[in-house]
C-alpha cells in the first residue's frame, strides 16, 4: 500500500507519540487507547470522490487514510446502504436508512476492524493474536487469523451464542470458555498473553481496530453522494464503530471534503448493560461498571468500555444521544426490520431499532430527517434468542 500516510500512532489522552513500525497495545505513558495519524495534507493531493470509483469495492479503497501494509482481506465493507421505506413509514421517517453491516465476512462489522488489526499484527510480525470476546469479533479474528496464517487465541463466555462458539473453533481458534462477562475473558487474556508471547488485539488495545471501522464514516460519506446523515444509529458496546466514525469525519474535514457540520450520534444500548447511557444521563465524561451485565444481545454486553471517554465525548460534541431498550422491546424491533424489510439484523441491531422507535415517540427525531441505523451483525448465529422470541 503505497499511497497509505500513516505517519504515527498518538495518545488521545496524554498526547504521547509513538512509531507505528513496532507492534504497540494501549498508551505506555496513561494507559489510554491509542490512535492512528496520517498526512492528512498529502492525503488530500490523491483523496477524491472521482479517485475512489476507480478503486477495489472493500473497505481497502481509503487506502491514504488506512495502515500502510498488504491486506488480510475477506472482502470487508462496501456493505449495502439500504433504504427502509416500510419500516421508515411504520415510524413516520421518510429517510430511514439501513447500513448491512450483517453482509460483512462473518457476518458482522467485526471484520473491518480485525481485517486492519489483522493486517498490522502479520506486518509486525506477531504469531498469534488474542482477544476477549463477547461475541462476533471472536468469529472475525478467528477467519482472519486462519486467513493471515496466524495463530489466534479466544477467550469467551460460556453463554456466548453457541454458532459464534462453533465458528471460532471451525476457523482453528484456541477457544477459551470463561464462566464469566467479557471483563473477566478480558483479566484471562491479559494474564495468559505475557506467558504465551500473544499479542492482543482486545478492543481498543491495539490501534487498528478502529482504523478499520472507522471505514463506516467513509462509507456513508460515498453513500450519501459526499454528504453526511443527520443521524446515525450505533448500538455501542466498547464503542469502536462510534470513535471510529467520528475520526473519519474529522479526517474529512481536514482534507475539505466536509464542513464543521456533524450528523448527531446515538449510542444504542440494553437495560441490562447501558454503563454510557447512565454515564450520559449524569453528563459525566466517564463511564461505571455496570454490574450484573446482561442481555441477548452479546455485543452490547461491555460493563466498562476502555473508550468510554471518548464515546461520550464524541455523543456530547455530536449533540447526541444514549438510549437503552429492554431485550423484550430490542427482539421486538428485530421482528419488526425482519418482517417489513427483509433484514435479519442480530440483537444488537433490535437495539438500534428499538433507540430510534423511543427517539422519534420523544419527537427527538424528526420526520424529514435523514436517519441511518447501523445493523452491526446478521441475526443467523443468534439461534437461541430467536427461539425466546418467536416461541418454541
Ligand atoms: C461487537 C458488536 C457491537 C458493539 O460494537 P462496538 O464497536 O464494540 O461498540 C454491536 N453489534 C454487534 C452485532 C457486535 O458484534
Amino acid at each position: 500500500m503505497s499511497s497509505s500516510t500513516l505517519s504515527h500512532l498518538e495518545c488521545p489522552r496524554c498526547k504521547n507519540t509513538l512509531e507505528y513500525s513496532r507492534p504497540q497495545n494501549l498508551c505506555p505513558k496513561c494507559a489510554s487507547p491509542l490512535l492512528a495519524r496520517y498526512n492528512l495534507e498529502k492525503a488530500k493531493a490523491t483523496f477524491s470522490a472521482a479517485a475512489l470509483k476507480t478503486r477495489i469495492s472493500s473497505m481497502w479503497r481509503y487506502e491514504e487514510v488506512l495502515p500502510a501494509a498488504t491486506p488480510v482481506t475477506l472482502g470487508e465493507g462496501m456493505t449495502p446502504l439500504i433504504h427502509a421505506r416500510r419500516l421508515g413509514d411504520s415510524l413516520g421517517l421518510g429517510h430511514l436508512y439501513i447500513k448491512d453491516e450483517g453482509q460483512n465476512p462473518t457476518n458482522s462489522f467485526k471484520a473491518r476492524g480485525l481485517s486492519a488489526a489483522v493486517t498490522m499484527a502479520k506486518a509486525l510480525g506477531i504469531a498469534t493474536v488474542a482477544l476477549p470476546t463477547a461475541g462476533n469479533a471472536g468469529g472475525a479474528a478467528a477467519a482472519y487469523a486462519a486467513h493471515a496464517g496466524l495463530g489466534c487465541a479466544i477467550a469467551m463466555p460460556v453463554d456466548t451464542p453457541s454458532a459464534i462458539i462453533l465458528e471460532c473453533r471451525a476457523f482453528g481458534a484456541e477457544v477459551h470458555l470463561i464462566d464469566g462477562l467479557i471483563s473477566d475473558c478480558g483479566a484471562f487474556i491479559a494474564e495468559q498473553a505475557p506467558r504465551h508471547g500473544w499479542f492482543e488485539v482486545s478492543t481498543l488495545k491495539e490501534p487498528y481496530r478502529i482504523e478499520g471501522k472507522k471505514t463506516m464514516g467513509y462509507e456513508l460519506w460515498e453513500d450519501f453522494g459526499g454528504t453526511l446523515p443527520d443521524v446515525i444509529v450505533y448500538p455501542t458496546g466498547g464503542g469502536v464503530g462510534l470513535i471510529g466514525m467520528w475520526k473519519a469525519f474529522e479526517e474529512l474535514e481536514a482534507m475539505t471534503l466536509i464542513g464543521s457540520k456533524r450528523p448527531r450520534m446515538i449510542a444504542a444500548q440494553a437495560d441490562g448493560c447501558a454503563p454510557i447511557v447512565r454515564a450520559f444521563e449524569h453528563h459525566a465524561n466517564t463511564s461505571e461498571k455496570w454490574e450484573n451485565a446482561s442481555t441477548v444481545a452479546s455485543g452490547l454486553r461491555v460493563p466498562k468500555p476502555l473508550g468510554d471517554f471518548l464515546i461520550l465525548e464524541d455523543i456530547y460534541a455530536s449533540h447526541g444521544e444514549a438510549v437503552a431498550a429492554s431485550d423484550a422491546e430490542l427482539m421486538s424491533a428485530c421482528l419488526d426490520m425482519a418482517r417489513l424489510e427483509g433484514i435479519l439484523g442480530a440483537p444488537e441491531s433490535g437495539a438500534g431499532l428499538a433507540a430510534i422507535q423511543k427517539l422519534v415517540s420523544a419527537k427527538k427525531i424528526g420526520r424529514d430527517e435523514t436517519v441511518v441505523l447501523f445493523s452491526t451483525g446478521g441475526g443467523y448465529k443468534y439461534m437461541e434468542a430467536w427461539q425466546s422470541a418467536l416461541g418454541s
